[in-house]
């Protein structure tokens, strides 16, 4: 069975990031290091994150006084913020860049009398980071029939934001929905959605046309996980989100030439290796790697780990910026 690997997949600098600050945290300040939420959605993180001393909460309350703080990458809403600095905790923000920036995006529309719709899924930990950024809150829409029901202020001030992590093309749907009902509504199309979103869909839809099973590795709170699921799905390829090679079920691949793997931005590449393992171990495979392209993107540390770090950027070094590299918008030195 041949075997074929999306490019791009797996972990994206948003995750990278918010792994490493845990990592470095815990390197510089010592075991526990507490983590509101799961850093990341991915269990095999958060568990190696665990042996090394990292302790996940729901909420500030279950954090004791003076421990060191880490907001996950998904981000949070101003009030944990401001609770967090009350207590006076030690903060470490592991909010991806790219969700700081869709905040920023919204506070803006709100300061100018827009009424904000937020396009995303109800209860998702960026969803809820995102509306209580804005003050004022936010209108939710996940969906056309979702719009139909909006009642706003002002049908002529209406603005939209969205999550980072959707399917580019329902997105669209949404969007043209809203500018149907709010023909002067102001919003960034789909230049939210993150970048490694974007090209972690673009490579399923070419994957898709060269196999007859994806799996798609990523654990199942993953928003962009799912996106990918469904891609491979709406195009008509059986495709299984797996959150480890043990998820794999052998019958999949009855009768199937070839399968394509990919994995969600915060499913680590050690997975994907185990998962080709599995393969193998089920029928002899020839492995291949599509052509796809190519991120470069890197984000900052927070200051103060840079010491730690003993660069700005961390492993993964300075970015060296690349011509091929589409969706180049996200500023690396944020
Ligand atoms: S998926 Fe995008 S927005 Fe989310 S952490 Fe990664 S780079 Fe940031």
């Amino acid at each position: 069975m041949r075997v074929i690997l999306a490019q791009p997949r797996g972990f994206c600098a948003g995750v990278e990031r918010a792994v490493e600050i845990v990592e470095l945290a815990i390197r510089k300040y010592g075991p526990p290091v507490y983590v509101r939420h799961e850093i990341v959605h991915n269990k095999r993180v958060v568990e190696k994150l665990r042996s090394i001393g990292a302790r996940f909460v729901d909420e500030l309350d279950e954090i004791p006084d003076g421990a060191i703080t880490v907001f996950s990458a998904h981000g949070v809403a101003q009030k944990v913020a401001d609770d967090a600095g009350l207590r006076d905790l030690p903060v470490i923000d592991a909010t991806c860049p790219l969700v700081a920036k869709v905040h920023r995006e919204g506070q803006r529309y709100a300061e100018q009398g827009y009424d904000v719709i937020l396009i995303g899924h109800e209860g998702h930990p960026e969803v809820e980071g995102t509306r209580g950024r804005i003050p004022g809150g936010v209108h939710l829409v996940s969906s056309v029939d979702d719009v139909d029901r909006l009642r706003v202020r002002d049908p002529a001030k209406v603005s939209y934001i969205t999550q980072t992590t959707l399917s580019v093309d329902d997105t669209r749907v949404i969007i043209d929905k809203l500018k149907q009902r709010f023909p002067q509504v102001a919003g960034p199309d789909v230049r939210d959605i993150c970048y490694a979103t974007q090209n972690r869909q673009q490579a399923v839809h070419l994957l898709a046309q060269h196999v007859g099973v994806i799996l798609v590795v990523g654990s199942p709170n993953s928003s962009n996980s799912n996106r990918l699921r469904e891609i491979a799905a709406e195009m008509g390829i059986a495709s299984y989100l797996i959150d480890t090679a043990d998820d794999i079920n052998p019958a999949w691949f009855a009768n199937v030439d070839a399968v394509g793997v990919t994995a969600g931005a915060s499913a680590p590449e050690e997975l994907v290796q185990e998962v080709l393992n599995r393969l193998g171990q089920i029928t002899p495979v020839e492995i291949e790697n599509l052509e796809g392209v190519e991120e470069n993107v890197r984000f900052k540390l927070p200051e103060m780990l840079w010491d730690v770090a003993g660069s700005p950027y961390g492993r993964m070094g300075r970015p060296q910026p690349r011509e091929s590299e589409r969706n180049s918008a996200p500023t690396p030195a944020e």
